[in-house]
């Protein structure tokens, strides 16, 4: 099959950031967007693309978007599965895929397919049952993690247990049984790192740098670019995610989140078919970034070389920053730090734990951007206009 035509219209089931972003990239490429999202004032919906406001099982609103467009792909993983059999079924495609999709919506099945090719993950057990819950304890020991397999995303749904006290509030926490559960060994890891890769129909796979990040709460916090780990890791980083693209037969991104073990180990925690938060980065540091790499994959372009120009450090800025102040975070105080770039994505409630923007710096050093990128975070909400530091 032939490249998309210029002005063909890529259609983009939600307009969160990242489909803010896959509708810019689109732009440059000179595609045209649609979007669908329940939110009229959604972040994807303000930058040009047609905007569909339903909600994703909407049958009229999924043939109508349909209609509309040549090839269909997804901002987040939690679009339902039938949502895209449906506008497959209007002979659109939707890439990067439905197993991709489905496998990455449930964190047993990404675990098993870890199993099956090999790749190591934390002892996991799949739990349905109290009964299974008691069993997997047994197994795999404390402390553990307990998750909802399907549905969470930035650490929600899920609960460390650290003792045998806690086990039944934890399972009627997670829904007692109402949802499958996954167990998970408790990872004493060194480091979190991921890796965005990206697979065109052909089957050519490029990688983007492994990064380092820290979450807090289960959220992003930072992510450093490149992560500094041996060349051992970096290289199984990238046999792992390279693997995983081609088993999920996927055209477009996949982004491995996995944990450095203090011995030295790569596990994988997760992965996402879509744009990640922790490839933010890429729209300064990289040859192109994971958006154009994704629209390119999704229209059937030739793939970029996706290799790092600058040593970079990401924050994300989100709405806890702007409780307790009576206007925006000075946003000017952080520019005004060299290499600092900001992006905001145009949400008007700055709820606390909601992502409302990021900011990247580009540096000589993977740890000057690190320091400098969470000085321009400090300097927006110092008190007196100073810096701590
Ligand atoms: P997740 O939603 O699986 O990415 O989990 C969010 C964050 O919780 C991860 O980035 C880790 O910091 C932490 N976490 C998740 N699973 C585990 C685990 N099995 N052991 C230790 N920490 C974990």
């Amino acid at each position: 099959m032939n490249p998309l035509p210029t002005s063909s219209v890529i259609g983009i089931l939600g307009g969160g950031q990242l489909g803010r972003y896959l509708v810019i990239a689109s732009h440059h490429l000179g595609y045209r967007c649609v979007v669908l999202d329940p939110d009229p004032d959604c972040p994807a919906g303000q930058v040009g693309a047609e905007l569909i406001v339903s909600d994703y099982d909407d049958e009229q609103a999924l043939d109508q978007m349909a209609a509309k467009v040549a090839v269909a792909t997804y901002e987040f993983e939690n679009v339902p599965v039938p949502s895209v059999q449906r506008i497959q079924a209007h002979g659109v495609e939707v890439r990067p895929g439905l197993k991709a999709l489905s496998v990455s919506q449930n964190r047993i099945q990404e675990k098993t397919l870890c199993l099956g090719l090999g790749i190591p993950t934390a002892p996991f057990a799949a739990v349905s049952e109290y009964q299974d819950l008691i069993v997997a304890l047994g197994h795999i020991g404390f402390p553990l993690m307990v998750k909802t397999a399907t549905g969470g995303y930035d650490g929600k749904g899920q609960r460390v247990v650290r003792d045998a006290q806690v086990v039944e509030s934890v399972w009627n926490q997670l829904g007692a049984g109402t949802h499958p559960l996954i167990v998970e060994g408790w990872v004493d890891f060194a480091a979190e790192v991921s890796i965005v890769v990206a697979r065109a129909r052909d089957g050519e796979i490029e990688y983007f740098p492994l990064v380092e990040n820290q979450h807090v709460e289960g959220i992003l916090d930072v992510t450093v670019a490149p992560a500094q780990v041996g060349a051992g890791i970096a290289a199984k980083a990238k046999e792992y995610a390279g693997a995983l693209a081609a088993a999920l037969e996927l055209v477009g991104i996949l982004a491995v989140e996995f944990f450095v073990t203090r011995d030295g180990r790569l596990l994988v925690n997760e992965m996402a078919p879509r744009p990640h938060n922790s490839g933010h980065y890429t729209m300064e540091a990289c040859a192109v970034s994971q958006f154009e790499e994704m629209i390119r994959a999704v229209a059937g372009l030739p793939l970029a070389n996706p290799k790092l120009l600058y040593p970079a450090a990401m924050v994300n800025l989100l709405g806890d920053l702007w409780q307790g102040r009576s206007e925006s975070p000075a946003f000017d105080k952080a520019l005004a730090l060299s290499g600092a770039h900001l992006y905001l994505y145009g949400k008007t409630e700055p709820r606390v734990g909601r992502k409302m923007g990021h900011l990247t710096v580009i540096e000589g050093s993977a740890d000057q951007a690190a320091r400098t990128a969470l000085r321009a975070r400090r300097l927006m909400v110092a008190k007196d206009g100073g810096d701590a530091g």
